[in-house]
């Protein structure tokens, strides 16, 4: 029923998964980029759809 599914958020930095979340495949087709706060990194960095 849901069709929202959990993705991981990669830094593009560091290239650790430091979060999750969930995305909607019928709303948004392309990769996620978003910027977020990096415990590895210490401050906001582009954060990357991985699987
Ligand atoms: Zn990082």
């Amino acid at each position: 029923m849901s069709q929202d599914n959990l993705i991981k958020l990669e830094c593009s930095v560091c290239h650790r998964t430091t979060h999750h979340t969930y995305r909607n495949k019928k709303k948004v087709k392309s990769r996620l980029e978003i910027k977020k706060y990096c415990r590895w990194c210490k401050k906001h960095t582009l954060h990357k759809e991985t699987k």
